[in-house]
Formats: C-alpha cells, structure tokens, sequence
C-alpha cells in the first residue's frame, strides 16, 4: 500500500512523495491520483515548483502513470477475479501457488477446476 505526503527534499526542493506503506491507499493508480491531487492544492497554496518521487526517483506526471502500471503488474491478485490481494488471502485443495481474495473467489475456482477436469475426462470416454 502507499502513502503520499509532501515534504522538502535537499536536493529537489519541494516534492510529493509516494512511499510504500503497511496502510494507505491499497493501489497504485490510486495513490497516483492522490498525489496529482495533492501538487494541486498545493499549488493553490503557493506558486511553486512542486515535482514527484517515488522510490527516490523523480517522475514527471507520464512517468507518475508508467509507475503506477508497472507496479500494478507486479502486485499480487486473486486468482479468481484479479483483485489486489491485501490481507487474509485464500487457497483450495485444487489451486496449486494460486491465492483468492475470498472463500468465494476459493470455491468458485475450485468448482471451475472440477468441472474442467469433468469436461476433459469426457473427452476420453
Ligand atoms: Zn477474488
């Protein structure tokens, strides 16, 4: 999850800042949206040059967006619905390294799963 909080960086001056937290904004795009907010506001308050750092590298607005994508892709998600998986996560007898969101997301995997191998079984026979 992420934090996004203005601070005053030695070297770049005033900046936003995207950190990688145990609370916060749960994705990325979202904690992206928050800090394009934030630079906003901020620039209502003063007329001043405010930049963006994630992992100590500044971004412009386009890299802020290629980041949050990046990101994303690397997250882990449900196996079932592709939900960011935060939290309790899940597995069934038939899901190998996959985990699931919720009991359901579970059991509707694991029915998918029966009727596949259902279905192939019939092939044979
Ligand atoms: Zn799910």
């Amino acid at each position: 999850m992420y934090i996004v909080c203005r601070s005053n960086d030695e070297e770049y001056g005033n900046v936003i800042t995207i950190l990688h937290a145990e609370e916060g904004e749960q994705s990325p795009f979202l904690a992206v949206e928050d800090a394009k907010k934030q630079k906003r506001l901020w620039q209502q308050e003063e007329s001043i040059k405010v930049r963006f750092i994630v992992d100590n590298q500044i971004l412009t607005p386009l890299g802020l967006d290629k980041w949050a994508r990046s990101e994303y892709d690397s997250l882990p998600k449900c196996g079932e619905c592709y939900r960011l998986l935060h939290g309790e996560v899940y597995n069934n007898a038939m899901s190998d390294s996959a985990l699931f969101c919720s009991i359901i997301c579970a059991a509707r995997h694991l029915d998918r799963q029966v009727e596949y191998q259902n279905d192939y079984e019939e092939f044979y026979f």
